[in-house]
């Protein structure tokens, strides 16, 4: 008989109100998901790889305490660092985002994600983002200049609510000047005359292609409605993809957009967030071959989606020792269920589900999920040295493990298979501290940057320019390079 999942009410950290609430869904039992997905134009990094792995967490805690969810994720495969790309290598636009789907696809099962209800393509969803854009023209929220559609965002009255931005500030901070076709400084593109030699679709307003963000508004209405629960994102993605979403969607379909916004933290290396423009990227698929990928997705999941990950070597070592304390558990539990020994213990596991349960139904809160996991790994050792569970304890334990497994994804199916894995890992991680080129030995030097960069400062204002430019130099060998701002800051990154 199959049993009936009890549901449980969940509460979440909104970024719309700046604070936890618990979620209604607009269907009691059912959720309706969108996640912002990766742009396919070369192999993600690991802060992407954040993003994928909590857009994979919530839907998996949502399924495991009950929901029907229906999730969907894109990805982007028409943009211009697609297009750039593509024309360096001297290849069809969309020929090069495929490559790197069927690329995105692979680290994805790496880290071990399920696949979400619907994964739907820019390409694909053409006829539905014209749509949209002439609905938008039609009700005066958009115009058409030159082949191009804007959207007029003094016209969206509520423009701002999520970032908490207004509409004047914005003004100053732009220069108007840039792009005078504008009637506001604020409007952004909703349709792109496309040049010579770029991916180009028949619409209203002549060949072209569609903004960036309309996208996310034309999927997500055509898959899950007009309105949804939850949308996540990267915190980068507040503004102003989000805000320009709800701007389209409730423009076009005259209701709320969305309930519930959820935004995870940055990955940050060194002192900056990790990024392919900025430089200092570590690949999915470079760490995945040398770690593994269940390490990197343990990463994620032990640590609380909305801080920031500080990306160093502490945090790799401390993934693979945990992964090994859970995989030893699991086979030591295997091995308890068929051993001989005469004394039975009273120990009990009942509560520890419904705790885990309820940590993950608070924010999902995952650190805390894990703690109470490792308690009773702790207690469960203690225990079984000398005696032998009931037949009762053996099904509640078997269920705590089959529930961590489903809902964090972070129990390999075969654990003697992962502990060899780890192990591997580990010399790895070791032999490659020396290595400049690795994760590892970057994190390594990683540490000692801020302190180089203040003696540094300190040698320049006592014009000892010969330690100043030592400094640099070290750094430069080991691929770091320095910025210095105008305003004194100096900021690093790892040489392209
Ligand atoms: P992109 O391909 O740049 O559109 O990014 C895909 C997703 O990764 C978005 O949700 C971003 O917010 C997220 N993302 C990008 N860089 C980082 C980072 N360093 N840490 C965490 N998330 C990131
Ligand atoms: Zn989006």
């Amino acid at each position: 008989m199959s049993e009936v999942k009890e549901l449980i009410s969940v509460s979440l950290y909104n970024t719309f109100t700046r604070k936890k609430e618990p979620l209604t869904p607009l269907k009691e039992g059912e959720i309706k998901f969108y996640s912002c997905g990766p742009t396919t134009y070369d192999f993600l990094h690991v802060g992407n790889g954040r993003a994928l792995v909590i857009g994979d967490l919530i839907h998996r805690i949502l399924k495991s305490l009950g929901y029907k969810v229906t999730f969907v994720r894109n990805f982007t495969d028409v943009d211009d660092k697609i297009i750039n790309k593509a024309n360096e290598k001297g290849v069809p636009a969309l020929e090069h985002a495929e490559i790197f789907v069927k690329e995105c696809k692979k680290d994805m099962h790496s880290l071990m994600m399920i696949d979400p209800t619907f994964t739907p393509k820019v390409s694909e969803t053409i006829p539905e983002i014209i749509e949209m854009v002439e609905c938008l023209i039609k009700k005066n929220f958009a115009y058409v200049i030159n082949g191009e559609v804007l959207y007029h965002v003094p016209n969206f009255k509520d423009y701002g609510k999520l970032s908490k931005k207004d509409l004047e500030g914005l003004q100053h901070g732009i220069r108007v000047e840039v792009e005078s076709y504008k009637k506001h400084p604020s409007d952004f593109v909703l349709w792109k005359p496309a040049k010579e030699g770029e991916p180009s679709w028949d619409s209203p307003w002549g060949k072209g292609r569609p903004g960036w963000h309309i996208e996310c508004s034309a999927m997500s209405y055509k898959f899950l409605g007009s309105s949804i629960d939850i949308h996540h994102g990267g915190v980068d993605l507040i503004f102003p993809h989000h805000e320009n979403e709800i701007a389209q969607s409730e423009a076009a379909n005259e209701t709320n957009f969305c309930t519930c916004w959820c935004h995870n933290e940055f990955v940050n290396f060194g002192t900056e967030k990790m990024s392919k423009s900025l430089g200092n990227v570590i690949t999915i698929r470079n760490f995945i071959e040398k770690f593994g990928g269940m390490v990197l997705r343990y990463i994620f999941v032990s640590s609380h989606y909305r801080t920031k990950l500080d990306w160093n070597n502490k945090l790799i070592l401390k993934s693979i020792e945990e992964l090994e304390r859970i995989h030893q558990f699991i086979i030591e539990f295997e091995q308890l269920k068929s051993a001989n020994v005469s004394e039975q213990s009273t120990f009990k596991a009942d509560d520890v589900l419904s705790k885990i349960k309820s940590e993950l139904a608070n924010d999902f809160n995952t650190p805390k999920a894990m703690a109470l996991f490792f308690t009773l790994i702790r207690d469960f050792r203690r225990e079984f040295t000398s005696k032998t569970p009931t037949d009762e304890t053996v099904q509640e334990i078997q269920k705590i493990i089959d529930f961590v497994s489903s809902s964090m994804g972070i129990i390999h199916s075969d654990a003697n298979l992962l502990l060899k894995e780890l192990n591997h890992s580990k010399k790895e991680l070791s032999e490659n501290n020396t290595d400049t080129n690795t994760a590892a030995s970057i994190a390594t030097t990683e540490q000692d940057i801020p302190a180089l960069i203040e003696e540094r400062n300190k040698a320049k204002k006592e014009k000892n320019w010969a330690r100043a430019d030592e400094i640099r130099n070290t750094l430069k060998q080991n691929k770091i390079i320095l910025k210095d701002h105008p305003d004194g800051k100096t900021t690093w990154s790892y040489e392209p």
